[in-house]
């Protein structure tokens, strides 16, 4: 799902990210590059199978961090 950005509140607080794709590519698009430069440092893509090995963690500038999933 996607949400125009200028509906939320400016939150210093925010440190990242969350949203899932339908299909199994991972890879943040066009438009998830232009959202994660305007919220925190941390952004993660929950792809399908929505699984733990479809779960991707990217820098604002989309270069891929590596995160563990844990409990
Ligand atoms: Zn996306």
């Amino acid at each position: 799902a996607f949400f125009d950005t200028w509906m939320l509140p400016y939150d210093e607080s925010i440190k990242g990210t969350v949203h899932s794709h339908p299909g199994p590519n991972p890879r943040p698009s066009g438009a998830d590059l232009n959202f994660f430069s305007k919220f925190g440092g941390v952004h993660i893509i929950i792809a399908y199978p929505f699984v733990e090995d479809s779960v991707r963690a990217y820098r604002s500038d989309g270069s891929v961090l590596r995160i563990e999933v844990v409990d």
